[in-house]
């Protein structure tokens, strides 16, 4: 979280400056935010620096520690690359700002949704590093319903702005996975 919060922070502070022309679902979007910080960062803090969820633990062997640890890096290491590659066009809440470009370089040429693949990442190897029920599993509920219902709504916005630039774009990209 650390990471994730160092490899943002430059880029929050050109969110907050840019001229917004659209937004959707703002109210919606937010308190998915919430749940989300909830999911991956407080109740996996809880679970490290007090016993109160220790009734929930459950068992993994030991590869799964090490399995959830070289995804983490794996997760954080395509968060920087999204970072850099959509730079001043990332946005907490689905948004347009004045002249938004359509980024298709960089990773954004294989995958349409790379940062939301990090977070994939980052909620997987969470279940694998926390063998409990409730700080481990917590980021993987909340994400997979977040997931569908923001990529649904962000390829509509999207589309609504690029018209066929964006329907090509589909074509010739993978959601998560890079097109074979
Ligand atoms: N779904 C992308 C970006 C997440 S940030 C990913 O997973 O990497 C969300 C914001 O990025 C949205 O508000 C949208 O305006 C913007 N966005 C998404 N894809 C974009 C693209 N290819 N080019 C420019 N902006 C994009």
């Amino acid at each position: 979280m650390v990471v994730k919060a160092a490899v943002r922070a430059p880029l929050r502070n050109t969110w907050k400056s840019n001229p917004k022309v659209e937004q959707r679902s703002a109210p919606r979007e937010r308190l998915f935010l919430i749940l989300l910080g909830l999911g991956e960062f407080i109740l996996p803090f809880v679970f490290v620096m007090t016993p109160w969820l220790r009734a929930f633990d459950y068992r993994l062997p030991h590869w799964a520690g090490w399995l959830g640890a070289g995804l983490m890096v794996a997760s954080l290491a395509v968060f920087a690359k999204t970072h850099a590659d959509l730079n001043k066009f990332w946005s907490p809440v689905l948004e347009l700002i004045e002249d938004h470009k359509l980024i298709t370089t960089g990773i954004y040429s294989r995958v349409r949704h790379p940062m939301y693949a990090s977070q994939w990442l980052f909620v997987i190897a969470q279940a694998l590093l926390l063998h409990n029920w409730v700080a481990g599993l917590a980021g993987l509920v909340i994400f997979v319903p977040f997931y569908f219902i923001r990529v649904r709504a962000e390829e509509q916005m999207l589309l609504d702005r690029f018209g066929p630039k964006y329907e090509a774009y589909l074509q010739s990209t993978g959601a998560i996975f890079p097109k074979i």
